[in-house]
């Protein structure tokens, strides 16, 4: 249950983070809404007609770009007030933004122009698929998405990740001789742990696991190593390296293909539908004129999916919350450390103000992981569950 030690943080502590929390939560709700309400005009309404009529003329594909960017580029447009209040304004008035107004807008332009061409690809794949296979079309589009899916996953440490942030080796040789001999440990080897620059923008502290085969990294901000000793990071990148050990990210990819798959069943089912053609003003899926509604539909489906999710499964065992709680354990058996497991687990909820107390239902519709208070009880009582097995010690040079 969620009635973790919340004794582990002051009242003040609680309270401060609930207040950063309980507006972000709302404009968050806002911001699907917003999503939402967009891509339905453009997808049934008056305005998605006159893009539409503007862009006959052109080659089907020539056709489907330009509508796809439209579609990208308008609901960014309007969600954008919302956005600047919550990643840029409040950021900053809550002293954890490091950047400057021409880097937030830098970032965000960088952000549209890859989602302008992930979905214009995906859109002028599906077009073509469709008007090659005007039936069989799903049996194409399925794989077709898997697969990219599978590359992007692949790709995005090396090609995506650089954009936004620059990656150096641990430049700390005893820490980071200390980090490889961890990972031996763990069963999975890395040559690097990677740092991330990430001081230029915030000052939330993360560490995080990407990429597929080769591509496999283990990524710790800066921010984290300059306020974290080495015992906390050693704690962060067992958890870390549990996630690949456990092949998080890979079950993870597969999930995402499996989410496709449903999707383009879905879109099927819709897109031979009279009633739902006629809404949308198209002939066939492999009308332009649908392209909005196959977004509108992939947001609608993340909606549904996060509600079937709370209905089907008992109310802690999120997938992503058992993920995470997975990997914690196994972070503690790794490093046997459950001192530095309570200290890094604080000082991340500290630093980033993460939110000790969430209301119950945006913790089990939206939280990918536990709660500090409940990831500091479990690991108090893993420890004591484990108290028969010598824990082994960190090396005495990397003790802080
Ligand atoms: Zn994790």
């Amino acid at each position: 249950m969620r009635a973790g030690p919340l004794e582990e943080f002051t009242s003040e502590q609680v309270d401060r983070a609930r207040r950063y929390h309980r507006p972000l939560y709302v404009a968050a709700l806002v911001d699907l809404a917003l999503s939402l309400g967009t891509l339905g005009v453009l997808a049934f309404g008056g305005p998605g007609d006159r893009v539409d009529r503007a862009l006959h003329g052109l080659p089907w594909w020539a056709w489907a770009l330009v509508f796809s960017l439209i579609v990208v580029a308008v609901p960014f447009v309007i969600r954008l007030p919302l956005s600047f209040w919550r990643g840029y304004v409040r950021e900053k008035a809550w002293g954890f933004s490091t950047q400057e107004l021409p880097g937030w807008v830098a970032d965000r332009l960088k952000g549209l122009a890859v989602g302008a061409v992930l979905t214009a690809t995906a859109m002028v794949g599906f077009m073509g698929l469709a008007r090659v296979l005007p039936r069989a079309w799903p049996l194409a589009v399925a794989p077709a998405g898997a697969g990219l899916i599978m590359a992007l996953s692949f790709v995005a440490p090396v090609l995506l990740e650089p954009l936004f942030n620059r990656f150096s080796p641990l430049a700390d040789p005893e820490l980071s001789e200390s980090l490889r001999t961890l990972s031996r440990r763990a069963g999975v080897p890395v040559r690097d742990v990677l740092v991330a620059d990430a001081s230029r923008r915030t000052r939330k502290e993360n560490a995080y696991v990407s990429g597929l085969g080769r591509t496999r990294r283990v990524v710790v901000y800066d921010t984290l190593l300059s306020r974290g000793g080495p015992r906390e990071v050693r704690l962060v990148v067992a958890h870390e390296l549990g996630h690949r050990r456990l092949r998080h990210v890979a079950r993870g990819t597969a999930l995402g293909v499996g989410a496709m798959a449903v999707a383009v069943a879905a879109l099927w089912g819709l897109l031979r539908t009279h009633a739902v053609l006629g809404a949308v003003g198209a002939a066939g899926p492999g009308d332009p004129r649908v392209i909005p509604f196959v977004l509108f539909v992939a947001t609608a489906l993340q909606v549904v999916a996060a509600a079937l999710q709370m209905v089907a499964l008992p109310f802690e065992s999120a997938l992503s919350r058992r993920w995470e709680s997975a990997a914690d354990r196994f972070s503690l058996e790794l490093t046997g450390d459950l001192e530095a497991f309570v200290a890094s687990h604080r000082g991340l909820a500290v630093s980033n103000l993460l939110d000790l107390d969430p209301p119950r239902l945006v913790y089990v519709l939206a939280f990918s992981h536990p709660t500090p208070p409940e990831r500091i009880a479990a690991a108090r009582r893993w420890a004591s569950e484990l108290g028969a097995v010598a824990p082994i010690q960190p090396p005495r040079s990397t003790t802080a």
